[in-house]
């Protein structure tokens, strides 16, 4: 969380500049208040937990983030924690973590792949970590797997067409520019992936 709130914060002019473009300009403001407001939470409280990270996680994002992206990625934690089910996360764990925080953000958005929206990066990084986690891979290397294809997923917005949230708006105006909520995804899971392999190392 600490490594979501850092690069929120050091993307967030770029997050606005992305949503200034085919939404109101806050999606970058959104993510670092509110991810800024999970680590001063998780400082505060310090929860013991995975299962009480990710909760206080998906209520302090909810409380704070505001927009649309508020719910979705607080489902998407909530989601999350209740896919955990020890004390630690394996590879298989990621894996089921990241489908279950898709499965979150679809349930609440109604977005399907190619909507334009964060369900374009967070769908092909769960189906690269469940490959990589069903082949026998640790959880540094399933979640290095689900970050480049979530940036891949970024990336790959670009030319699409929004349907769905406020750049569905602007119609075929939208293509040409990449989805903020997508390129944040991108951001958190890579975040994710190096403290993985942060802890790994650190054995
Ligand atoms: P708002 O659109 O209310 O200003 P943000 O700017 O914080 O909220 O977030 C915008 C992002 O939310 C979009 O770039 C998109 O990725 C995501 N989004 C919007 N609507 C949906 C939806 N129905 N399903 C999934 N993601 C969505
Ligand atoms: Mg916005």
């Amino acid at each position: 969380m600490k490594g979501c709130a850092e690069q929120a914060h050091e993307h967030r002019e770029e997050l606005i500049e992305l949503d200034r473009v085919i939404g109101d300009s806050d999606h970058g403001e959104n993510v670092d208040r509110g991810f800024r407001a999970v680590v001063e939470k998780l400082e505060a409280d310090a929860p013991a937990s995975i299962v009480d990270v990710l909760k206080l996680t998906a209520k302090t994002l909810m409380s704070t983030v505001g927009g649309a992206s508020g719910p979705l990625l607080g489902t998407a934690f909530l989601r999350a924690a209740k896919s955990v089910g020890g004390e630690a996360l394996d590879g298989a764990g990621a894996a089921a973590l990241i489908e279950a925080a898709l499965e979150g953000i679809t349930t609440r958005g109604k977005a399907q792949e190619g909507e334009k929206t964060m369900v374009d990066a967070w769908a092909p990084a769960a189906r690269a970590a469940r490959e990589q986690a069903d082949a026998g891979a640790g959880v540094a290397d399933v979640l290095r797997a689900a970050a480049n294809a979530a940036a891949e997923g970024a990336e790959a917005t670009i030319p699409l067409v929004a349907t769905k949230g406020r750049a569905s708006y602007l119609g075929e105006r939208s293509a040409g520019h990449k989805d903020p909520g997508a390129a944040s995804t991108a951001l958190f899971i890579a975040a994710a992936a190096a403290a993985a392999a942060a802890a790994v190392k650190e054995g």
